[in-house]
């Protein structure tokens, strides 16, 4: 299934003026959703499990659960579908922010246009390039770049970076995927991006009800509910086809949230043929000069359910957890899908070359701990750590349902791949004491390997040893 997209069906205009978002639809199905019986959820749960989509009724009574049992059997379906999509793999990237200047007043974010408590800064080039050394030496090979929304971040700026990230080899560091998260562009300024050879584009809608929307959003180009909305059918349009999507957490009501994620996948895999990539749900962090008195804080409770839902709902995507969220609920959400994390993040522009200045930051983060040290703890629960850039390297883009869809695709190529990235890293920039858990995770994993792949990935592990990279399937 590649693009199924009609341009005499689809036509952008007739979009702009109504939202594909209904908020009193979603209302209707949340309210559908609340008779349900515990046999029922179980159904729903063993049709996904089947690969079976589930309908938006479906998640409604899902996310209406209260008991401990319905709860359990949603943690349990979740569990099942991230082992039977993605294995033991955990996908790792860092973020790199690239300037803060920002023209919008989002109420949550302090890079907001009115904060003065913080310290402006974008990027040159020579710096640009000392952070992404940086992270090269620590053994990095995905990042995202995050910009805030300004006019000096046009798309001309943007593929500019791009370009410059991927130009910067030290040793045997190189960023083989560089990732988007900024403000979203008209189709042209996409098509810009696109050639500068980006892997996802990433845009959260924040909260998809209309009528909050206004309350957070004050001022500035962002404050157009449906423009942004429409980011990702305008990305589709230039032919940039991993996209991101997100809502931030704490703004609106979570189970309305998350069945408009939902709501928006049906959308972009009716126009377009393809999903999202990604999908991200970062909960509102403390920022300078923000007042968190206005936001509706989602519990830990909820959100690890929520995570599990989305899991649930849309097996194919990839879901996002970053350094928002702390050691003890990261290792908790991974279990329930969380498919990528970051790892020693540090989101001050300039922060990973100079560590000892600080600008201060767009929000706290929760998780400091450096990538040696997440990769250790990833190891000790038996997950392979993969770097993979594989499927964006070989073209393979649009087309992430497969790892769900298309069988054996985990086995012969996603584990394979996460085996020889890990080796990689364990190579290049593993202490003794990781060489030897990883070895050990690498050994595991490719003894559990069949057919001829486990021939030719062990023999591609030997060559990694003697010095050969980017080996990959
Ligand atoms: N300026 C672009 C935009 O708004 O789309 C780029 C992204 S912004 C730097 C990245 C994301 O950070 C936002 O989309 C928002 O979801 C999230 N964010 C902003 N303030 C936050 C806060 N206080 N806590 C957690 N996440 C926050
Ligand atoms: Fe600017 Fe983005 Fe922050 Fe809004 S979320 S103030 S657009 S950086």
């Amino acid at each position: 299934m590649k693009q199924i997209f009609n341009p005499e069906i689809y036509k952008l205009e007739d979009k702009i003026n109504e939202p594909f978002i209904d908020k009193n639809e979603i209302l209707e199905f949340l309210e559908q959703g609340k008779k349900s019986s515990l046999a029922e959820i179980k159904a729903i749960i063993d049709k996904s499990v089947n690969k079976k989509r589930l309908s938006l009724i479906d998640v409604a009574k899902l996310l209406n659960t209260n008991s401990k049992e319905e709860t359990d059997l949603i943690f349990e379906g979740a569990e099942r579908i991230k082992k039977q999509t993605y294995g033991n793999r955990i996908v790792i990237f860092a973020p790199l922010y690239v300037g803060n200047y920002c023209q919008n007043k989002c109420s949550y974010c302090g890079f907001n246009k009115d904060n003065t408590s913080i310290k402006r800064k974008t990027l040159t080039d020579k710096e640009l390039v000392e952070e992404v050394e940086a992270l090269e030496d620590t053994g990095h090979k995905r990042l995202i770049l995050v910009y805030g929304e300004h006019k000096n971040y046009d798309a001309e700026f943007i593929a500019h970076t791009v370009r410059t990230v991927y130009g910067v080899k030290k040793g045997n560091g190189e960023i083989r995927r560089v990732n988007i998260n900024a403000a979203p562009f008209d189709v042209e300024g996409y098509k810009t991006i696109k050639a500068a050879g980006i892997g996802t584009f990433q845009v959260f809608q924040e909260t998809y009800d209309q009528e909050l929307y206004p309350k957070y959003h004050l001022f500035g180009k962002k404050t157009d509910y449906n423009y942004r909305l429409l980011s990702h059918d305008r990305a589709m349009l230039a032919g940039i086809d991993d996209i991101g999507i997100g809502a931030l957490f704490g703004l609106g009501d979570w189970k309305f949230e998350v069945l408009a994620l939902v709501r928006h996948t049906n959308h972009l895999e009716s126009c377009f043929g393809v999903g999202p990539h990604t999908i991200s749900f970062p909960r509102i962090k403390e920022a300078d000069g923000v007042d968190q008195n206005m936001f509706k804080p989602v519990s830990d409770e909820d959100f690890i359910k929520l995570v599990a839902i989305l899991r649930i709902a849309i097996p194919y995507t990839g879901l996002i957890l970053t350094a928002r969220e702390d050691e003890a609920i990261r290792s908790e959400v991974i279990k329930y899908g969380v498919s990528q994390i970051d790892a020693g993040t540090n989101i001050n522009i300039g922060g990973y070359s100079h560590p000892e200045e600080t600008h201060k930051d767009q929000f706290k983060i929760n998780d400091d701990r450096s990538l040696s040290e997440v990769i250790d703890k990833l190891l000790d629960n038996d997950y392979i750590p993969s770097f993979c850039t594989a499927c964006y390297l070989k073209g393979r883009t649009g087309e992430h349902f497969m790892e769900f869809s298309v069988p054996g695709f985990i086995k012969n190529i996603c584990t394979p791949n996460a085996i020889l990235t890990l080796s990689e890293y364990l190579e290049d920039y593993g202490s003794e004491n990781t060489k030897i858990k990883g070895y050990k995770i690498v050994e595991r994993h490719l003894s559990l390997l069949e057919g001829p792949i486990a021939s030719k990935c062990k023999e591609r592990v030997e060559r990694v040893r003697n010095g050969e990279r980017n080996l990959l399937f």
